[in-house]
């Protein structure tokens, strides 16, 4: 069982720190709310005064923290945990913080001789109190094993994204396609509402098609994925359907501001001559940087 120094005993730390202590490891806890600190000695931790002393003769030092000051901060400022890791002490930052202040934090670790994984969570406090947790991994494959037994007691889907920095990429793009689809998910049952439809019966119709399941797994592994623009779905198709639905919205006085956005780039398509090319050609036309 190993020695764990965890920094961040918040809605995620504290009930991930929990999941470690029931797996049989032994935790140094740190957090600047004694609050927290109490909790988790209460739930067998062995409370340290700073981060330093979390971090005190341990073989791994986890941080929870909400960005990327409070992560620098814990490693760096006086009494910060960096100045008690040794060079096989490893660090998993699992706070979900730009990917170029990941990088730099770990440049500065590196620099001192200290490994360091990012792995950053995806789902909910629920899962973090489950143990069921998506961990997207980055670094080093060997220090990624290494932390294997303790993700596998925080999460039950660990992927190893990449290259040191690659979690923390993962986890902006997911939440990136997660927050969007989330501000055109709701236009669109806004939109639906307003038109009288019923919200239960809009969404398994919507369930049943990309609308609903998503392009990766649909439209774009049939097409794009596979660079065949054939059309399945052609550009000037769904550029008329977006406005048939921009025209009913404003007749309603709904305001559909990401759905406008989208037409644009099938206005763009268009404009390219790529009207008659599957409509996943979008995703070309991004990737190979030619949307000016
Ligand atoms: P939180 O605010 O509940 O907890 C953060 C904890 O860090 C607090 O207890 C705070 O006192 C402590 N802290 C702040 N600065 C500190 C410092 N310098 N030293 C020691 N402790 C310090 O946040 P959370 O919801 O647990 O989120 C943690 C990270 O996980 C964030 O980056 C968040 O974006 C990410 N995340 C959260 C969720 C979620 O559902 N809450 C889901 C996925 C990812």
């Amino acid at each position: 069982m190993a020695k764990v120094g965890f920094i961040g005993l918040g809605t995620m730390g504290l009930p991930m720190a929990r999941n470690l202590l029931k797996g049989g490891h032994d935790l140094q806890v740190f957090d600047i709310s004694q609050e927290a600190i109490t909790k988790s000695a209460a739930d067998g931790a062995r409370p340290a005064g700073s981060p330093a002393g979390a971090a005190d003769g341990v073989e791994f030092v986890i941080t929870m923290l909400p960005n990327a000051p409070h992560v620098r901060t814990a490693l760096f400022e006086n009494g910060g945990a960096a100045g008690a890791m040794g060079k096989d002490t490893l660090l998993i930052d699992m706070s979900t913080i730009h990917p170029l202040e990941s990088d730099a934090i770990a440049e500065t670790l590196a620099a001192k001789g200290i490994q360091m994984i990012d792995a950053p969570v995806g789902r909910t406090s629920r899962h973090a109190e489950l143990g069921t947790l998506l961990i997207m991994a980055g670094g080093d494959a060997k220090q990624i094993e290494r932390a294997q037994p303790l993700l596998s007691l925080m999460g039950d889907t660990i992927v190893h994204c990449g290259k040191r920095g690659s979690g923390a990429r993962m986890k902006v793009v997911n939440n990136f396609m997660s927050t969007a689809l989330n501000v055109l998910s709701a236009e669109a049952l806004t939109l639906a509402g307003a038109v009288g439809l019923d919200i239960k019966t809009a969404i398994e119709v919507m369930m049943s098609t990309p609308a609903g399941q998503g392009h990766f797994g649909t439209t774009y592994a049939a097409k794009a994925l596979v660079d065949d623009f054939t059309p399945g779905f052609m550009v000037d198709l769904a550029h008329k359907d977006l406005g048939l639905a921009l025209d009913l919205a404003a007749s309603m006085n709904v305001p559909v501001p990401v759905g406008a956005v989208a037409r644009e780039t099938y206005s763009r398509a268009r404009r390219k001559g790529l009207g008659r090319k599957d409509w996943t050609i979008l995703y070309a036309i991004g990737r190979d940087g030619t949307n000016e």
